[in-house]
């Protein structure tokens, strides 16, 4: 069942619609971006539907730390953790944000630029 009934990425999170998931636990859900913009493009999202990061709030700390923790472990799987990698969550209109569920990207894999566009 999903927490947000027409959210896609509430819908990967809880297994009703597929993707190619990495890790899933009660809290978190990684799964490969269908468009990847790197070699590793992989999406992290909370199980519950938020909608950003500007709708966080305290009780979802330590939610948000175990979703950048748990980064760390799939860059590790992925063997990115040495090379090094990206972490970044599109926020709101002009932050780039089409699915308007919390996503962190991580993308590693090949060299990053800077500045993004
Ligand atoms: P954002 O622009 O930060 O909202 O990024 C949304 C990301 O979700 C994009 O990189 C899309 O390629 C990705 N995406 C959209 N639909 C799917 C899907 N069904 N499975 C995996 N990734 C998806
Ligand atoms: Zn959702």
């Amino acid at each position: 069942m999903s927490d947000s009934p027409d959210c896609l990425f509430c819908k990967i999170a809880s297994g009703e619609i597929p993707a190619d998931v990495v890790h899933r636990d009660t809290q978190v859900t990684a799964f490969r971006d269908i468009n990847p913009h790197a070699p590793v493009h992989v999406l992290r999202v909370p199980n519950q539907h938020i909608e950003s990061i500007s709708a966080l709030r305290p009780q979802h700390d330590a939610l948000m730390g175990s979703v950048l923790r748990a980064a760390a472990q799939v860059a590790a799987a992925e063997g990115i953790d040495q090379s090094g990698y990206r972490l970044l969550s599109n926020t709101g209109r002009q932050g780039g944000q089409v699915v308007m569920h919390l996503h962190v990207h991580l993308l590693g894999g090949r060299q990053m630029r800077w500045p993004p566009g």
